[in-house]
């Protein structure tokens, strides 16, 4: 198999960036035949040596002697290895592009600055539950290089795919490629919207007529992407009647101007989640998947860890864990899905994001915000003479606050707006401490004295 013009049978590749797509990708690579080294900030020898590879320390020239570099997503693109092997004219690809030599079947690959994982998983839900043969991974949970192995012709390949892995791909074409919202994110790594906007673009840039792109026709940034795209576009909308395509209208949600779903039958809270569910339906539905059989299996998806997840129900109260909102914009969705009564976490690593959009929200709906973690005073600055404002510090001492002073019928809600590096691994993390502080806090008066 050539890979990028490389022969990979016999040939020296370095994979750079290990962690789960890059562990992936080596293993991929030896299974194929190459000699695979690989380097890491980190030294990570022992699970180079899992993996099949050699580790070679982070130098600047550390690519010199390759055929071929492989990246994972996590590495910057202009990283100096990386420049010094493109000027040598040593390829480099990313490990989603890798993969794409490898896979077999048709490929959904689903971006966006917010609701990958939940669409991808809605997606992959679906097609099962109408009897279409499907796999899912990429970004959320197994690396792409991984599903290679486990893949065949006629079964679907659900990937989502950010744009840091987008970056790097030349010639992954998907059958059915989604963009649900273009929204500011990730500027500290991607410099500006414009290089994020390209980045994602990448994925219709590299589709051919034959294939579809599901767009959302209220996002200008995916109006930018139908202009130019090769593929036959679907649009979908949650706020108007469209000529054409899959949009949300006074509580339904209709396809060529009929009903397939009611609003109230979507068990995921938020008009963000119905994006999801009408860009899920759009894509599943260009893969064969019948409007019943998706509105049935939309009304058992149960949907994803960390997102909106409700944790429990104390004196009253109900604790919500949305860990996964680490930019402004899903704080915000998160925001929107309640009516009011929130006493909201925010803060983390601050990302230099503008937290004055926050303003609007926390002043009608919260009870009080409580700061957490480095980016709490940041955070504080910005919403002055909104609600109360309470520097907890962590969530241990935030949760603690809310729980003593939240109402009945209030809502304690993580949802931090950044990400999570400051104080934890990552959000996933951070949402089981929190989780954990939750169903730790004493049994409420009625527990005690139903028990
Ligand atoms: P991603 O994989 O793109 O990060 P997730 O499905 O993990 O997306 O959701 C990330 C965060 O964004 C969660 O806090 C979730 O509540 C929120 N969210 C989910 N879908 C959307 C959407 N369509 N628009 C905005 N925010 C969303």
């Amino acid at each position: 198999m050539k890979v990028a013009g490389v022969e990979i049978r016999g040939a020296r590749v370095l994979v750079v960036g290990l962690a789960r797509s890059g562990v992936a990708a080596a293993k991929l690579l030896a299974a194929e035949g190459a000699a695979v080294s690989v380097t890491d900030t980190k030294p990570l020898e022992e699970l180079a040596g899992e993996a099949g590879a050699r580790f070679v320390p982070q130098t600047v020239d550390c690519a010199a002697g390759h055929d071929l570099v492989v990246i994972s997503p996590g590495v910057p693109v202009n990283a100096e290895p990386l420049e010094f092997a493109r000027a040598r004219s040593i390829p480099v690809i990313g490990e989603i592009e890798l993969a794409s030599y490898f896979l077999l079947g048709p490929v959904m690959a689903i971006t966006g600055s917010n609701g990958k994982t939940t669409t991808t998983s809605l997606c992959f839900h679906i097609l099962r539950e109408c009897g279409i043969a499907a796999q899912a991974g990429g970004n959320l949970g197994t690396a792409a290089c991984s599903l290679a192995a486990s893949s065949r012709a006629g079964q679907y390949n659900v990937l989502e795919v950010s744009s840091f892995q987008l970056e790097t791909v030349f010639r992954f074409r998907a059958d059915v490629a989604v963009c649900l919202n273009l929204t500011p994110d990730h500027l500290d790594r991607h410099g500006d919207m414009e290089t994020y906007v390209a980045a994602k673009g990448r994925l219709f840039d590299l589709q051919d007529p034959g294939g579809h792109a599901v767009l959302n026709a209220d996002d200008a940034a995916c109006r930018g992407y139908a202009a130019k795209a090769k593929s036959r576009v679907t649009w979908f909308s949650t706020s108007r009647a469209l000529d054409s395509g899959f949009w949300h209208e006074n509580g339904a949600l209709l396809h060529e101007g009929k009903t397939f779903l009611r609003r109230a039958e979507i068990p995921l809270r938020g008009m963000h989640n119905v994006e999801n569910v009408l860009a899920a339906s759009a894509a599943t539905f260009l893969a064969g998947a019948p409007l019943d059989g998706i509105r049935d299996a939309v009304k058992t998806f149960r949907g994803v860890e960390h997102r909106i997840e409700f944790v429990r129900h104390r004196q009253g109260v109900d604790y919500f864990n949305d860990s996964k909102a680490t930019n402004v914009d899903a704080t915000l969705k998160a925001l929107e899905a309640f009516d009011g009564g929130l006493w909201v976490i925010l803060g983390g690593k601050d990302k230099g994001s503008d937290y004055r959009p926050l303003r609007d929200l926390i002043t009608k709906r919260a009870k009080a915000a409580l700061l957490i973690g480095a980016a709490g005073p940041a955070i504080g600055a910005a919403l002055e003479g909104t609600a109360p404002l309470v520097a907890s510090g962590t969530i241990a001492e935030a949760v603690s606050y809310a729980s003593r002073h939240a109402q009945p019928g209030d809502t304690v809600l993580l949802a931090p707006a950044c990400a999570s590096f400051d104080q934890f691994d990552n959000y996933e993390h951070r949402g089981r401490v929190f989780k954990e502080i939750v169903r730790n806090l004493p049994p409420a008066l009625e527990e005690n004295s139903a028990s």
